[in-house]
């Protein structure tokens, strides 16, 4: 009797629920993982992400190897193909058990129902384990069973459940039989463009070494500084919890334990991690947020500009504002972007530029290494106003504002805007005032002032409308 434990969105083996399962079963254990590129491009993974999972792949593989478990790469490109492939394996090898982590967008929960049964009818039992939050899927509901659609109350709960249940760390698992030589690395994917260099060290051991030194030297100052896009102030630890090489518990769990020297800090950055957890409790009660459709039914009677040109600018970080264009090169050039930067450059395209949200939000994913739907989904549709607890559609950020607050010596806009390095400390936050613009920087794209007061009419007219 074999059981197959499947890797997806959960590339660790340190508190991995799938995995401790099947090593407790007795059973003789393997482990596989698919490969499906053209599923991939489908969900706009970008060449990072791509990089980084098959990095953390090839150390998985080998942590797995000294656990005496061998790691099955199976290429299968599409969802359709994932089952045809895993029936096909558990045939061949004997499998009677098949263990995974809940994944919840509405692709991977049909495939996930589709592959229990056709499994079931060979035979072979199918087990799925929640994971993804501290606090799992289904458990923080309202005084009426419902689900939350605004943060605060979310987080209330969020905070008194975890408190009720304390969450448990599964350790590394202990071998199951001889350590196995370590498997052949798999190179990168053929036909994905070069990736940006890797933004993280790769495995386990380093995402822990990561979370560690941001916990000892950083935490402290996390409220004061998370912020500021020219320091170093945040964990950065997102792509690690994207691909599932730490787990959201593990993050918890080290916060907490240090909650006695963590101060405002460490309670500010636990609040993030409630956040992640929101977005993905969203994604599970609300399939549709995970179709393209709007959290708010109302806001797709939007009419939004047409991309073109400007859409074309704002990727490139050409849209004459600093501090937007600075931000979109630091995701052009890293695969990352700080979070307020994030607001920013959304919160501009929805509603200075007044481009549709589904636009900026495949364009993060392609470039993003820490590319998470629930999050990225939750981010863009809080900032175009059409999402759960999102910004009131009139409280549009002035990006010049928050360019002067939170970069006040243009520290991060030289770092990536570099033709403007020679402007003094307020003319680098408007350039076009200064007269004639340095360096071959483009003007801006639309008026400030004009392009918000139209976005916001549009939002009243709807409203009007209803
Ligand atoms: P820290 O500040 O150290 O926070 C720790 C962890 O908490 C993060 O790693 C992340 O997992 C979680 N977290 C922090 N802020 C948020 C938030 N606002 N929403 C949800 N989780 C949060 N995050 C992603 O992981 N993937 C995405 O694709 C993504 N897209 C976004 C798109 C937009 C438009 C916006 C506004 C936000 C998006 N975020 C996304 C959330 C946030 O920007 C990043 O998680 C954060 O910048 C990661 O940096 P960090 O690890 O240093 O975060």
């Amino acid at each position: 009797m074999t059981d197959l434990v499947w890797f997806r969105n959960d590339l660790r083996t340190a508190d991995n629920p799938a995995l401790t399962a099947a090593t407790r079963s007795g059973a003789a254990v393997r482990a596989c993982y698919l490969l499906t590129p053209g599923q991939w491009r489908e969900h706009h993974w970008s060449p990072a992400r791509v990089q980084l999972v098959v990095d953390h792949l090839n150390a998985l593989g080998r942590a797995l190897a000294d656990l005496g478990i061998e790691l099955h790469i199976i290429r299968a490109d599409r969802f359709d193909d994932s089952i045809a492939s895993l029936k096909k394996f558990c045939a061949q090898r004997a499998i009677r058990r098949v263990h995974f982590n809940e994944e919840y967008g509405v692709n991977e929960r049909r495939r996930d129902k589709q592959l229990a049964t056709d499994l079931g009818k060979t035979g072979v039992e199918v087990h799925k384990y929640r994971d993804q939050c501290a606090a799992p899927v289904g458990e923080i509901l309202t005084g009426q069973g419902r689900p939350y659609s605004v943060f605060t109350p979310f987080a209330r709960r969020w905070r008194e459940w975890l408190q009720q249940h304390p969450p448990q760390i599964h350790p590394v698992p202990k071998p199951v039989a001889k350590p196995l030589p370590a498997p052949p690395p798999i190179s990168s994917l053929e036909d994905w463009a070069p990736a940006p260099p890797a933004l993280v060290a790769t495995g386990e051991t380093a995402a822990h070494q990561q979370l560690e030194r941001f916990l000892d030297e950083r935490v402290m100052d996390y409220k004061r500084d998370r912020d500021l896009p020219a320091l170093e102030a945040t964990s950065r630890i997102s792509p690690y919890l994207a691909n599932g090489v730490l787990s959201g518990r593990q993050c918890l769990v080290a916060a907490l334990q240090l909650a006695h020297n963590a101060g405002d800090g460490g309670a500010c950055w636990v609040n993030e991690l409630a956040w992640r957890d929101f977005y993905i409790h969203v994604l599970y009660h609300f399939p549709r947020v995970s179709m393209n459709r709007a959290f708010k039914p109302e806001t797709e009677a939007l009419v939004w500009n047409r991309p073109g040109q400007a859409f074309e600018a704002w990727k490139a970080g050409q849209t004459g504002l600093p501090i937007v264009d600075a931000a979109m090169r630091q995701l052009n050039q890293t695969g990352w972007m700080h979070n307020r930067l994030r607001m920013v450059a959304a919160m501009y395209l929805t509603k200075n530029l007044f481009i549709d949200w589904r636009l900026g939000e495949s364009y993060f994913m392609e470039q993003l290494a820490d590319g998470f739907l629930a999050s990225n989904n939750g981010g863009w549709q809080w900032s175009a106003s059409t999402g759960t607890d999102a910004a009131p559609y009139f409280r549009v950020f002035n990006p010049v504002s928050q360019s002067e607050r939170f970069d006040p010596e243009g520290r991060f806009i030289r770092r990536f805007v570099p033709e403007l390095s020679g402007l003094d400390n307020k003319a680098i936050h408007q350039p076009w005032r200064s007269g004639s613009l340095p360096n071959g920087y483009p003007a801006p794209l639309v008026d400030l002032k004009d392009s918000r007061k139209e976005a916001i009419a549009r939002f009243q007219a709807l409203k009007e409308g209803m």
